[in-house]
């Protein structure tokens, strides 16, 4: 009883947790300051699909239809089509993202590395129409992810 007078009186718990709160004040925060900080991402990380061009801006994709066959949830819809230079190329190139299971068939299908899964996990939308990705979405995501996918793709080449 004496005891927890004592305590009590010099208000040990305060005075530890105090102590403590003071210890994680000053070590390295295990949380981040979202959006504004983001964590580290694997290269092989799944996330938003692009279609990549090659540096002279032709597009990658071949129409060869690999990854619509190979995609179990049957998200991708591709038309070929013969471009102005008499190359075979898709003149439709669809992706329903309700549809897909990030499972990266796609791209491990893809002979010339043209649908990839990018860096990007910030694609959610209000509509759900905006989630069916036509060829100048996915392209446009290319454009825009370019250099991150590039170095992705090299990081992970040593273990492919
Ligand atoms: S990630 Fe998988 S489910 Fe999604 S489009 Fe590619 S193959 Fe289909
Ligand atoms: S993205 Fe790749 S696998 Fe799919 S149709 Fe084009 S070239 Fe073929």
């Amino acid at each position: 009883m004496e005891y927890a007078g004592a305590r009590a009186l010099l208000l040990k718990e305060f005075v530890e947790g105090l102590l403590l709160g003071l210890v994680y004040f000053f070590r390295p925060k295990s949380t981040l300051n979202y959006p504004f900080e983001k964590g580290m991402l694997s290269p092989r990380f799944r996330g938003e699909h692009a279609l990549r061009r090659y540096p002279n801006g032709e597009e990658r994709c071949i129409a060869c239809k690999l990854c619509e066959a190979i995609c179990p949830a049957l998200a991708i819809t591709i038309e070929a089509g013969v471009a102005k230079d008499g190359t075979r190329r898709a003149s439709r190139y669809d992706i329903d993202m309700h549809k897909c299971i990030y499972c990266g068939f796609c791209q491990e299908a893809c002979p010339v590395d043209a649908i990839v899964e990018g860096p990007n996990f910030e694609f959610s939308t209000e509509t759900r129409e905006e989630l069916y990705y036509d060829k100048e979405k996915l392209l446009a995501n290319g454009d825009r992810w370019e250099k991150e996918i590039a170095k992705n793709l090299m990081l992970d080449a040593p273990y492919r």
